[in-house]
């Protein structure tokens, strides 16, 4: 058999060892994962993962097949490989290597997810059970405990609430996120109205909140372009100090992907240190847990705008200097 050939039809790396003691052949993919003049060496010298070089002694004596695994580092990454080892008959044995490292970041991000939903949705649910068991017993014929237990309760019913909205949505907008919405969406009417809903909000930190510049239409989903600028506008005021005016400035934008247009959000708040700044649209990332807790945050809000603006194939851009405030920017593009 023509194994350089073999090999050479396969996508993944894959060598052939010979008698426990030589590469005998190897594809391209594998000399790029381990390197020039790989083939004809030992494999304990091409491969130094004990388990892979356990497998391939295993097989050659025994036969059969044999599963391992191999990390690597590669410039600073952690790289994981499920190494399948075969018997090919003559004292041959055949490794094939598929790298397994994105689902592995995968699964490891959904159980952090149910980890940090679960944690979400405890806290208020403990301090609901706390309650009640209280209204039952101690406070079950004072007027006065009750109602205000009562009002309490309403509170962090309103928190899982919107964290169960949050979450919906987010799950909604990563199902659709491929396809890219197709509706001439006004934006300038668009923000007046978020704005105008956002009144309440914005009237009790005595913000004033300016729009400025050019009616334009882009390919877009009202409905989710509204939670975008709700989120952010939102965010402004929640953050921002009182009696700031929050300006929101549509410009014409030339990117390398054509014209687009850049809607920003700026507020006059405390601002944002660098150092949180990429993390900031990861669920449940916030930099001050309790505070955002206080202002009714769930720790989605970004999370759902980036996957909305990605949707839209445009990006978010988030500038902040520590003492003068925050700027966040939708660039979505026109074409
Ligand atoms: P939250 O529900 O906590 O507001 P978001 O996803 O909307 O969740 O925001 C994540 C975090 O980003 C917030 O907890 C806050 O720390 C920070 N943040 C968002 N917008 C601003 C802003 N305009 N100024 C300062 N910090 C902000």
């Amino acid at each position: 058999m023509d194994w350089d050939r073999v090999l050479a039809g396969l996508p993944m790396p894959a060598m052939l060892v010979e008698r426990e003691d030589r590469v005998e052949a190897g594809n391209g993919p594998l000399i790029a994962l381990l390197g020039d003049g790989v083939v004809g060496r030992n494999p304990a010298m091409a491969v130094r993962a004990p388990s892979v070089l356990a497998a391939i002694g295993a097989v050659t004596r025994q036969g059969g097949v044999q599963e391992a695994r191999m990390t690597l580092r590669r410039d600073g990454q952690e790289q994981v490989f499920q190494v399948t080892v075969s018997d090919q008959g003559e004292g041959r044995v055949l490794c094939v290597f598929r790298d397994v490292s994105e689902e592995e970041k995968a699964g490891e991000m959904r159980r952090d997810f149910v980890a940090n939903v679960s944690h979400e949705l405890r806290t208020p649910l403990t301090a609901l059970m706390g309650f009640i068991e209280t209204l039952k017993n101690a406070a079950r014929d004072d007027p006065k405990a009750r109602d205000m237990f009562l009002g309490i309760m309403e509170h962090e019913a309103g928190r899982m609430n919107r964290l169960v909205r949050d979450l919906l949505q987010l799950s909604r907008v990563e199902a659709e996120e491929r396809v890219r919405p197709r509706d001439r969406v006004e934006l300038k009417p668009l923000l007046e109205n978020v704005i105008g809903s956002l009144k309440g909000v914005a009237e009790r930190s005595r913000a004033r909140v300016e729009l400025a510049g050019d009616p334009v239409t882009v390919p877009g989903d009202a409905d989710q372009l509204t939670q975008v600028f709700t989120n952010l506008i939102e965010n402004a005021l929640k953050y921002g100090r009182e009696g700031q005016v929050v300006r929101i400035t549509l410009s014409p934008e030339d990117t390398v992907r054509g014209p687009a247009i850049r809607v920003d959000v700026a507020d006059e708040g405390e601002g944002i240190d660098p150092i949180h700044i990429p993390r900031l649209t990861e669920r449940f990332y916030r930099v001050d847990s309790h505070r955002s807790r206080e202002m009714g945050g769930t720790g989605l809000g970004l999370a759902i705008v980036k996957h909305i603006v990605s949707r839209h194939r445009g990006w978010l851009r988030i500038e902040s200097e520590k003492g003068e405030g925050s700027r966040f920017s939708v660039v979505l593009p026109l074409g």
